[in-house]
């Protein structure tokens, strides 16, 4: 079971969470961790993928190589909660994510299992930069993290609210959302707005691809297997202007999936149909899509293993074996799909006003850091082989 974690682990959360840093610039942060796992006697290697670190903890001359990725990064919003004493001291950037608490819990079990007996093979302590959208991830793999650090598997964790402290969920198949975004511009002929037939409309065209876009998940992809199509910007003409038809209007947005054949399916489909409409309006359309994270799939062996990991830290009661995937997305993806991988969510407690991920008032919940550590240290031992 669980144990309490020190009172330095709970001070280091709460001052990481009064230095926010943004993704690519966790400078002080990643000085941080090196500087615990260095004295905590893991081979350490600075700058990964810019500012990420990479603790190596190697037992015995075989046994199997684990990947444990934490991410570090904050978001540029402010935080709100002004009678924290440990809130943000930066002006807008805030750890609204809880990427504190996940830094710090895979610094406490880095610093738990350097003293553990009996372990048999390589465990890689991946503190990430970037997450929140900058593409941390990518940027350790192409500074070659899988061949510089190579990994049977890899495993992943975020505080989920909605989930009680010490609570689970360890679930095989889809947990988030591949994150693509697009963006359309269809270009007509500008005219006067009392002589439209002596122009090409292109806000007829955009009018039309709002509509018709929400047929995509609709009429397009599996009713069994969710998407999400959302425009969430839309630019035409200008308001002191109210007699002129534009030449061009734009919109763009943002599609989710958690099945290759649905992402597939919905890129497809946005771009017939804005074609369609500008062939059908005698306007032109270019659409731009492009794909961002694909989605985070738990594969069967891994989400087995850390299920185990899990009931042996904090009792298999306490650990939910289904749980609604999220339309959000997370980099983590990217490693996921290069090496069989597990993604756990961890209670951070009731989901309540100040404690949802991306508020402004939002906190890890520090008594998340017993049970966090508990599981990734249950977790080497249960792959690399202690009893
Ligand atoms: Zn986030
Ligand atoms: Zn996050």
């Amino acid at each position: 079971m669980s144990t309490p974690p020190a009172d330095d682990l709970i001070a280091l959360r709460r001052d990481l969470h009064a230095h926010p840093e943004l993704g690519f610039e966790e400078v002080r942060t990643a000085d941080l961790v090196a500087g615990r796992l260095r004295a905590a006697g893991l081979e350490v290697t600075e700058g990964v993928g810019r500012t990420g670190v990479v603790g190596t903890l190697r037992r015995g001359g075989g046994g199997p190589a684990i990947l444990l990725r934490a991410d570090m990064d904050a978001l540029a919003m402010p935080e709100t909660a002004l009678a924290r004493p440990w809130r943000s001291t930066v002006p807008g950037r805030m750890h609204a994510c809880g990427h504190d608490g996940h830094t710090v819990m895979l610094i406490g079990a880095a610093e738990r299992l350097a003293q553990a007996e009996g372990l048999e093979g390589t465990v890689q302590f991946v503190f990430q930069p970037a997450e929140e959208g900058r593409g941390g991830a990518r940027a350790m793999l192409e500074d070659g993290l899988l061949d510089r650090f190579p990994a049977d598997r890899c495993y992943g964790l975020h505080n989920m609210p909605g989930l009680e402290v010490g609570e689970m969920a360890v679930v095989e198949g889809p947990q988030l959302a591949s994150s693509d975004r697009f963006e359309v511009v269809f270009d007509g002929t500008g005219t006067h707005g009392a002589k439209p037939h002596l122009g090409r409309d292109p806000i007829a065209a955009v009018g039309q691809f709002l509509t018709a876009m929400h047929t995509v998940v609709a009429r397009e992809t599996d009713p069994l297997s969710p998407a999400v199509v959302s425009a969430c910007a839309l630019a035409a003409g200008d308001f002191d202007a109210l007699n002129v038809i534009p030449d061009r209007a734009r919109i763009g947005g943002t599609a989710r999936a958690y099945a290759p054949e649905v992402r597939d399916a919905t890129e497809a489909a946005l771009g017939r149909l804005a074609h369609g409409i500008a062939a059908a309006l005698g306007v032109t359309a270019r659409i731009d899509y492009r794909r961002g994270m694909p989605p985070v799939v738990n594969a069967p062996g891994p989400t087995g293993i850390a299920r185990s990991a899990a009931a042996a830290a904090l009792g298999a009661g306490r650990v939910r074996q289904s749980f609604p995937p999220s339309t959000a997305g997370d980099d983590f993806a990217e490693l996921s799909t290069r090496v069989p991988g597990c993604y756990v969510w961890l209670g951070n407690g009731p989901a309540e006003d100040g404690a949802l991920h991306h508020n402004t008032r939002y906190d890890f919940n520090d008594a998340a850091l017993g049970p966090g550590i508990a599981f990734w240290c249950a977790l080497v031992r249960a792959e690399l082989g202690a009893g």
